[in-house]
């Protein structure tokens, strides 16, 4: 069976034939225009059959474009249970295509949901995130056990701009340097908070999320966590200083690193080469 989503009512009408208003502990700020959507959804893909799991589906109106992609499944992680009936008229609608889960995406096992719904396929990762839970949820698949094979996705500006910071910009801190140990990223769409319904208090912007060849051990990954938060904690002093609990000027010599400069100017390969030398 084929995806035939042509006979679905509007966004706006499903919202309101089902009576749902939205939630502010959720983090629900919802995109109702499915040519904003399908475009989130060309710029985060191609998808080119791998299966995409999407955060927060809300009233689905990405969903419905991530259906209509090029993508051979569609995992929908939702925590609000009252979208449920409403997400399960899509799932219908989408011959197959579609499977719906009511799950909280911060406690869920990914490579779990691929391996029950989509026989362990590679999954991509795409989401108007829930601005309460983005970052979290971004160091999730980041640094965990599940490696996506892209991700696009929609944080608050502000958040976009720290995670594809690069080194010398006021954004740029721990976010950034995690961010690009593992993936390239780039802000690809900005989106007024107007787009939304009801409207955010500020700007949203999508990140590209690309992983990067290979990728550091894990024990790399947790001391750069440890290295950026000491550097980043104190960004307006000397690495000597900063890092001091970590090596200071000893561990900065042994990384090749200058430890009279400050964190906001080392590129991430700097910070990579001084995560290896707290672990050596
Ligand atoms: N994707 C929809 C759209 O673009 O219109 C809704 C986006 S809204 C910003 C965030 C969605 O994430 C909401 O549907 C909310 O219920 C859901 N959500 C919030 N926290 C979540 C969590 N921990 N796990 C899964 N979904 C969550």
């Amino acid at each position: 069976m084929s995806a035939d989503l042509d006979h679905l009512p509007p966004l706006r009408e499903s919202l309101a034939d089902h009576g749902l208003l939205a939630k502010k502990s959720f983090g629900q700020h919802f995109l109702l225009d499915l040519n904003v959507t399908r475009k989130i959804a060309r710029l985060s893909g191609p998808f080119e059959g791998r299966t995409v799991i999407e955060v927060g589906p809300g009233p689905g109106g990405l969903t419905r474009a991530l259906v209509e992609s090029d993508a051979s499944k569609v995992i929908a992680v939702e925590k609000d249970a009252r979208f449920l009936p409403l997400l399960n008229e899509l799932a219908e609608a989408s011959g197959g295509k579609l499977v719906v889960v009511e799950a909280d995406a911060l406690k869920v096992d990914e490579q779990t949901l691929l391996t029950e719904h989509a026989g362990g396929a590679e999954g991509h990762l795409v989401s108007n995130l829930p601005y309460n839970v983005g970052t979290p949820l971004l160091l999730k698949w980041l640094t965990g056990p599940w490696r996506p094979h892209g991700m696009g996705l929609m944080f608050q500006k502000e958040v976009a701009d720290r995670v594809a910071a690069e080194p010398g910009s006021d954004a740029y801190g721990r976010l950034a340097v995690i961010s690009q140990a593992v993936c390239t990223a780039r802000v690809v769409m900005d989106l007024p908070a107007r787009a939304f319904t009801p409207p955010p208090k500020v700007a949203s912007a999508v990140v590209r999320l690309d992983p990067l060849p290979s990728r550091p051990p894990e024990a790399e990954l947790k001391a750069l966590e440890r290295v950026t938060a000491a550097a980043f904690g104190q960004r307006r002093k000397m690495l000597r200083s900063s890092l001091k609990q970590l090596g200071g000027a000893a561990l900065c010599e042994k990384a090749g690193v200058d430890a009279d400069a400050r964190a906001e100017v080392i590129p991430v390969e700097g910070f990579l080469r001084l995560a290896r030398a707290t672990l050596s």
